[in-house]
């Protein structure tokens, strides 16, 4: 029986220790953070993803679903301008992030214990660190810039305004597109928990939130705060599962969804493909390739909308020009007959993982 280190007790970080401990290893957790459910961002918060819940489950034998809750409305808003994304074809959920009970990473958490899972809080691993770490050590460090600096990875810097209040409803979820951020804002409700976020890779300014807060009306009352990090987005050629004598897990190796920065399906999917990687270097590689097949292509796609999206007011004008519903009939043709090229990794309807490792 091997004892095997991971850094990060996120979520792939603990899926990759449930899997190394049912494989018959003695597993410790390092985090940073003083304690579980803290460490991998503003929380509590909601997430919101498509997953295929059935088969992301089978595949880390670890039933999901009581932690996910079905997204029954997600609006685009442009400007004036709404259009309803074909939810049927995009197996939409959300997750609570965070220390409350009833959140993904407390479900996780509370596994790993039950497993023997050792855990050490309050233990940031710096390049000091690194350099004593053994071969083989996973690393799963999430979206905190820390391991990507250490280890040389690319990466590009995010910055954001959240808040967070009581939801009225659960499944609710909304995404603005606005001037003031190169990505979007989003509502999202699960838990009678109510999560708002705009996020950039510049920093947010007040005058933003403001404009967020006239075109969608506000859901959440109360202020802002300001939170910031990493992605792995800073190539197309960014996935990667080993790092020089490391393997890398979730976020951190590049499983992300480039075009709509995804990451809760490739951190659940690549934990246990970082574990599989302790034992069976080449098939785990062979899962890697498949989860991130469609990076580049997703890379690439967002460089187009950064250009299409560059003036939120033009892209208002053309939507109310052409018609809401015949948007939103194309975005569903589209779908149905040529498939999205790039996806998000692991198995959702936008990203068949299951297909690609069957052909
Ligand atoms: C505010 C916000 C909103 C998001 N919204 C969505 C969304 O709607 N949908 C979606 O799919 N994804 C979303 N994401 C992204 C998603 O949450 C992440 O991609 C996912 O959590 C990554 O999981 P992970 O296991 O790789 O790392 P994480 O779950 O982030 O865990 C990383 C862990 O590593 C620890 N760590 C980091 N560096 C060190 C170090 N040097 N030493 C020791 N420990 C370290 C951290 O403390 C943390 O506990 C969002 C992220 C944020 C921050």
């Amino acid at each position: 029986m091997k004892e095997i280190i991971v850094v990060g007790a996120g979520i792939s970080g603990m899926v990759a220790a449930l899997q190394l401990t049912c494989m018959g290893h003695r597993v410790r957790v390092w985090d940073q953070a003083e304690g579980p459910g803290v460490g991998a961002g503003p929380h509590p918060s909601v997430h919101t993803t498509g997953i295929d819940l059935e088969a992301t489950s089978r595949y880390l034998e670890l039933d999901l679903s009581p932690f996910f809750t079905s997204v029954r409305r997600c609006p685009f808003l442009v400007g004036k301008q709404v259009v309803n994304p074909p939810l049927h074809l995009l197996d939409l959920h959300s997750t609570e992030r965070g220390a409350r009970p009833g959140s993904l990473d407390m479900y996780l958490y509370g596994k790993c214990l039950e497993a023997g899972i050792e855990f050490e809080f309050d233990t940031p691993l710096d390049e000091e660190g690194l350099s004593s770490l053994p071969s083989g050590t996973i690393l799963a460090g999430g979206l905190n810039p820390s391991l990507y600096r250490i280890l040389g990875l690319p990466y590009r810097n995010w910055y954001g305004l959240y808040r967070v209040g009581e939801a009225e409803e659960d499944g609710v979820s909304r995404v603005w597109v606005g001037r003031g951020v190169s990505e979007y804002g989003y509502l999202s409700t699960c838990n009678g928990l109510a999560f708002e976020f705009l996020f950039s890779t510049q920093p947010v300014g007040e005058e933003t939130a403001a404009r967020y807060e006239e075109e969608t009306g506000s859901y959440v009352r109360g202020g802002w705060l300001p939170a910031s990090g990493a992605v792995p987005l800073a190539s197309p050629r960014q996935p990667r599962l080993f790092h020089r004598r490391f393997i890398l897990a979730g976020t951190l190796s590049g499983a992300m969804d480039p075009f709509f920065w995804f990451g809760i399906c490739g951190a659940l999917v690549g934990g246990r493909i970082a574990a599989l990687a302790v034992h069976d270097p080449q098939r785990a590689a062979r899962e890697f390739s498949a989860m991130t097949r469609g990076f580049a292509t997703g890379w690439w796609t967002k460089r187009l909308w950064y250009l299409v999206r560059r003036d939120p007011r033009r892209l208002e004008a053309v939507i109310s020009r052409i018609g809401p519903e015949r948007v939103e009939k194309a975005f569903d043709l589209f779908y149905r007959r040529f498939r999205f090229p790039f996806r998000i990794p692991g198995f959702s309807r936008l990203g068949n993982m299951g297909r690609d490792l069957a052909s």
